[in-house]
């Protein structure tokens, strides 16, 4: 070891005395932490000095790299990210990001007591459903409500009730894989009931749902395809069709919509989607959909339908597992109640803000996010505004797109790949999206306010490379 190494060594503190020196400067965090950073804090200095990356050693320089390695300790594991996919309802992004209105509810709620379970006029014990159902009701149309954890929590507790140990009748072309293990037969199974497919991948008419009636048949049932479409020589059946032959045979039908929007796209420019509404007033006697999909409220599973079924439901000692929290009911009771008023609903939560945002608007803001990162003084980086498209995610308008517009990042010293990683990996996250060779911000998905963070992201990127 040359003597130089030798002295910058010197200058790196015992563990211990690093260790109380941050606790001091930043108190309040456990013991662990500060002794964690000090170690690798320690390990850090020794490793670069001695691979000689080091020049120089002093103790604000120690200090610096100290509270570095602090924050990204103190840094908690589920963290904010920045969402420059395009996709709005992400679900590896946590799906929709809620309404101002959601937050303070969900804030109030958790802070102290509430009246979760506790009828406060008549001083006695409630239920937790009662907080949404008279709201979904009021919006679907529905004669009875009830919120679980989830909609495949609606889904498997719904076949549970209304056909354990029987037969339900599903549409080939119906048994979706949603990803993450939701598998349409093998929630079935789970269920406790038997499936019966009928049709073809392709084409599925009523009297195929009619041959398949026996004795044993509990339900007939249809899904939402999320996540794909079937196009060309295609026949499928409605709901409405499916209600009538429903009625004829005494057996209720369940729909699966996925998403579930209360909001008719369609108004707005966009495809048609069936709103739950209108899926309600065809009779269908139970629908379940999703709370974090295009509805833009925290995850839930909401099941709406004909009193007599969703009271059953309602009492499957399953619901106990399955049920809704109250931080939940807080952010759903909210973003429920700006629904009320439709205006108000595109305006504030912000999944319908984003998918709804006019493709000028969008030009606009990228345009301003090109020009702030090109004036941030980014040595070999070039930014171009490019035309693009974005899909609305999460299962709901599978075929959609929104037309949009992202910032392309180019740069003399980073591949898009690179790019791309980097940024996953900074502070704070960005994640972006490659495309023909291109790193790209999709603007639709970030908040005009997260821009400065943007560009904070790239700046950091260049400094620590
Ligand atoms: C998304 C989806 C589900 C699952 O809903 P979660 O809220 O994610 O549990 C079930 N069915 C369909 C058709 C879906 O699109």
């Amino acid at each position: 070891m040359e003597e130089k190494e030798k002295v910058l060594l010197a200058r790196i503190p015992a563990v211990h005395q690093l260790a109380e020196e941050l606790a001091r400067k930043h108190p309040g965090h456990p013991e662990v932490f500060y002794t964690r950073a000090a170690r690798k804090t320690a390990e850090r200095l020794r490793r670069e000095v001695l691979q000689g990356e080091r020049e120089a050693l002093d103790p604000e320089e120690i200090r610096r790299v100290a509270e570095e390695v602090l924050s990204g300790i103190l840094r908690p594991h589920l963290r904010r990210v920045i969402n420059a996919t395009g996709v709005v309802v992400h679900t590896n992004l946590g799906r929709s990001p809620l309404a101002e209105e959601a937050l303070e509810e969900i804030l109030a709620v958790a802070r102290g007591y509430s009246n979760l379970e506790y009828r406060l006029a008549e001083g006695r014990r409630g239920s937790r459903y009662e907080h949404v159902s008279g709201l979904l009701r009021e919006l679907t149309g529905a004669e009875e409500a009830l919120v679980v954890n989830n909609n495949a929590a609606a889904v498997l507790i719904t076949l549970n009730t209304l056909a354990r140990g029987r037969e339900v009748i599903v549409s080939r072309g119906e048994l979706v894989e949603i990803g993450g293990s939701f598998r349409m037969p093998e929630v079935m199974a789970w269920a406790g009931c038997v499936l019966r497919e009928v049709g073809t991948t392709n084409r599925t008419h009523l009297r195929d749902y009619e041959a398949a009636i026996n004795e044993n048949t509990a339900l007939l049932m249809k899904v939402h395809k999320s996540n794909y479409a079937i196009v060309g020589f295609t026949r499928e059946v409605s709901g409405a069709e499916l209600v009538a032959l429903g009625r004829r045979y005494g057996l209720p039908v369940v729909e699966d919509l996925g998403s579930g929007c209360l909001v008719d796209f369609s108004r707005y420019g966009l495809r048609r989607e069936p709103t739950v509404q209108e899926v309600v007033r065809s009779g269908v006697d139970v629908v379940t959909f999703s709370g974090d999909k295009l509805l833009g409220a925290p995850q839930a599973g909401i099941i709406v339908g004909r009193r007599e079924l969703v009271e059953r439901i309602r009492q499957n000692p399953l619901n106990r597992a399955l049920r809704i929290d109250k931080l939940t009911l807080a952010g759903l009771e909210a973003t429920l109640r700006l629904y009320l008023d439709e205006k108000l609903a595109v305006e504030k939560i912000p999944t319908l803000r984003l998918i709804l945002k006019p493709p000028e608007k969008v030009r606009r803001e990228a345009r301003r996010l090109k020009n702030l990162l090109s004036r941030a003084g980014l040595p070999g980086f070039s930014f171009a505004v490019v035309p693009t498209v974005c899909r609305t995610g999460g299962g709901a308008l599978p075929v959609a797109d929104l037309p949009s517009y992202a910032v392309a990042v180019n740069s003399e010293r980073f591949s898009a790949e690179e790019l791309h990683e980097r940024l996953r990996v900074g502070e704070p996250p960005v994640v972006g999206r490659i495309e023909e060779d291109r790193f790209l911000l999709e603007v639709r998905t970030i908040f005009p306010e997260e821009f400065p963070l943007v560009v904070k992201a790239l700046k950091r990127l260049i400094n620590h490379a």
